[in-house]
């Protein structure tokens, strides 16, 4: 009989079973779930964000005031030490609203076209008025050379690839001509570019996003500016029919000298390991425009949540739970390397690093890497984690902030919400506190807080 039933159950089964019981306490992962759908302050903390300091581009006054929030919010949330770790950011200001005027062919009035410079870019010293060239690929301009391309102003006509299921790797595959648009096009001397928006939304609303000039290209800086989608489908349209005379583009953007600011950093200490440290963050900067709310307002406030979850729970970790808030991940990601200096200099031993900057929306799984058996050792637990809607463990993950760790050899985690509809208000004026929704932003920290506990549990 005995046999019999063994022989129904898999060997592996038998031994995530005795892992489960030995070590898990289900119900503790019950009650983290009931207290962030009940009481935390996920919410409540990401409402004021957004409405008293609104966004926070590093070097910017909000920025430190988000630096002096957030280090009293760790404090008030009981974590056992809170300090501030120096980071020299970039400073660069984007000035008076960014103008891009149409003119067509046998119109006497000019089309505005919703535009935003680039961040990092460099302003246009006036009005600039120009032809424009459109291509769809650097395979194109390469071909157009210099002899088509010179004194003109460049429009990357590339939109995401719609057939792809994730909207990250849509995002990854366009996103190189907002990086490298610019300085590739001032090689076969353009004087501007535009893009398409990184964004498979139909809507009007311009994207931002970190431009950076390669000087080993091109040392001449031009200035860049995203365009709608909307925008960018009539610019394609008109040219395409051979309407555009000229197009007149205006920005004052410019950069400033580097700026001190700080990561802000709170724990509570192991009560076995204190020494092993169990990192979880997300980045405290934001652009320019709307209110950062899901670009990572989300995750700094389920980052913060886990102390005061934990604290409320009257969990002691054995493991030290340390809330990273990055700062400057947007626009030079100084805070990402500031921390793994420091790791470095004070031999600071992580046993995982989790990053959430996906925004706040429905949790989907997470991305977690091989490094020191991580993944295979969190795998054990996807049948139970499934109920809360962990139904996705992939077995490579990480973050920008977290990438520098990952190269000294700290097992990377990435948080994975649900992507469909991140990109349409990423980096824009349209990424508000109302856009997220109280519910998905509780169970995403919730899953993070359940993901930490297992971790703890389960390392040494
Ligand atoms: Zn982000």
């Amino acid at each position: 009989m005995k046999e019999a039933f063994m022989k129904k159950i898999p060997f592996l089964l038998v031994i995530s079973w005795y892992a489960l019981t030995a070590q898990i306490d289900t119900s503790f992962i019950n009650s983290l779930y009931r207290y962030y759908l009940t009481q935390s302050a996920c919410y409540a903390s990401l409402k004021e964000l957004c409405y008293d300091i609104g966004h926070r581009l590093s070097g910017s006054s909000q920025a430190a005031r988000a630096v002096k929030w957030s280090y009293y919010m760790l404090k008030n949330y009981g974590a056992d030490s809170v300090f501030l770790q120096p980071v020299k950011v970039p400073h660069w200001i984007r000035g008076k609203k960014e103008q891009c005027r149409v003119w067509l062919n046998g119109e006497k009035t000019q089309r505005n076209l919703k535009v935003l410079a680039l961040g990092g870019s460099a302003g246009t010293e006036g009005i600039m008025s120009l032809p424009v060239i459109r291509v769809n690929s650097f395979d194109e301009l390469e071909k157009k050379g210099r002899e088509e391309i010179e004194g003109k102003i460049v429009f990357y006509d590339v939109a995401f690839d719609d057939a792809l299921i994730s909207q990250g790797e849509a995002y990854g595959k366009a996103v190189k001509y907002r990086s490298r648009g610019a300085s590739m096009a001032a090689k076969y001397g353009a004087k501007a570019v535009l893009i398409r928006s990184m964004t498979s939304a139909r809507d009007d609303e311009p994207h931002t996003g970190m431009l950076n000039y390669d000087t080993a290209v091109c040392k001449t800086k031009i200035p860049a500016f995203a365009l709608s989608y909307r925008g960018a489908d009539s610019l394609s349209s008109w040219i395409r029919n051979n309407k555009v005379k000229k197009i007149e583009l205006f920005s004052e953007c410019k950069t400033l000298p580097d700026t001190l600011s700080y990561n802000v950093i709170g724990e509570i200490k192991g009560s076995q390991y204190p020494e092993k440290i169990i990192l979880v963050g997300g980045h405290l900067d934001s652009w320019d425009v709307g209110h950062g709310a899901h670009d990572d307002g989300a995750g700094i406030v389920q980052s913060m949540e886990v102390i005061r979850a934990f604290k409320k729970l009257n969990y002691k970790p054995k493991h030290t739970i340390r809330v990273v808030c990055f700062m400057n991940e947007e626009n030079g990601l100084r805070g990402g390397y500031a921390y793994a200096d420091e790791t470095q200099k004070k031999s600071w031993k992580h046993i995982a690093a989790i990053e959430t900057d996906a925004g706040g929306f429905t949790p989907r799984g997470f991305g977690i890497d091989t490094t020191s058996g991580l993944f295979s050792k969190i795998f054990v637990y996807r049948d139970m984690l499934e109920k809360y809607l962990i139904q996705y463990l992939h077995n490579e993950g990480g973050g920008a902030d977290i990438g520098p760790l990952e190269k000294l050899g700290v097992p990377c985690i990435g948080f994975i919400p649900d992507n469909q509809r991140y990109f349409d208000i990423h980096h824009t004026m349209a990424d508000t506190f109302d856009k997220v929704h109280k519910r998905e932003l509780e169970l995403g920290g919730a899953a993070i807080s359940a993901l930490i506990y297992i971790i703890d549990r389960i390392v040494e």
